[in-house]
This record gives structure tokens, sequence and C-alpha cells, in this order.
């Protein structure tokens, strides 16, 4: 099985194979709120099956991470730790087959807009939570 997605303009596309984690979190740390414009919504996937084909460019976006868009459109694409091997966090909201995902888990909420509540019965974290059961996040907020 795989799951497709193109960007906004269709020079990046972007393939899932296999499984992966169907489930999506939400981010509502400063810099995703800047990238997204209110929040990010992903899904992980393994490394070994991602593939994607088209002019995306990415860059560090923390000293743990980058971020990838389309450099034709400008549609954000994933944020990924620099790590080799590392999972992709992609978009959700580039894979139609991705709108049934739940909402599995929710960080820095207490960063989250108040117009952006999101309902159900999922973990959420604040940020000081979230960073004290991972080092690799510190320095991720500016
Ligand atoms: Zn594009
Ligand atoms: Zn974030």
């Amino acid at each position: 099985m795989s799951i497709k997605s193109h960007c906004l303009c269709g020079a990046a596309q972007i393939t899932v194979e296999g499984a992966n984690d169907a489930g999506v979190s939400a981010c509502h740390c400063y810099n995703c709120q800047r990238w997204s414009g209110a929040l990010f919504a992903s899904f992980e996937a393994a490394a070994r099956n991602v593939t994607y084909t088209g002019p995306i460019t990415r860059y560090r976006s923390s000293q743990i991470a980058e971020r990838a868009f389309c450099a034709t459109c400008g549609s954000n694409l994933w944020i990924r730790d620099v790590a080799d091997g590392s999972p992709y966090d992609l978009m959700a909201g580039l894979f139609p087959d991705a709108a049934t995902f739940p909402l599995t888990s929710e960080i820095y909420i207490d960063q989250a807009p108040a117009y952006v509540p999101l309902k159900g019965d999922h973990p959420r974290k604040t940020a000081a939570e979230y960073e004290a059961c991972t080092t690799a996040v510190k320095g991720d907020t500016p």
C-alpha cells in the first residue's frame, strides 16, 4: 500500500510506501505556527518508506531539524531531524488519505492560539512537559 501527495502547484510529489503511523500529531510551538500559519499537523513515516521528486528545498530550521518546502509554490512539506535515518513528520494536509487519521497527540498546548482548540481525549503536553521527556527539541523555539 502507498499513499501519495503533492504540493499546491503539483511540482513536488511525495509517496509513502508500506506501513506508516496512521495518526496525526499537532504541534503548537512558535516555529510551527510561523511555518504553517496556525498549527503543524503531521504523521510520521520511516525514512526508508518515503520517496519524493520535484523542486524540494530543505533548510535547517533549528540545531536538530530541517524543514522542506516546494521551491516553486512554497507549500511546506515536512520537518525531520537531521540525524541519519530519522523519520519524516509529513504535513498531513498534503495527503488526502490522511484525512481520516485520528488526532493522537498535541504538544506545546500552552503556546496554542485561542482560535485552534482541538477536540478529543488524546494526550496533551505543555512545552515544559514535552521538553522534559526529550532533549531533542530544546532550542527549536525562538
Ligand atoms: Zn509546488
Ligand atoms: Zn513545532
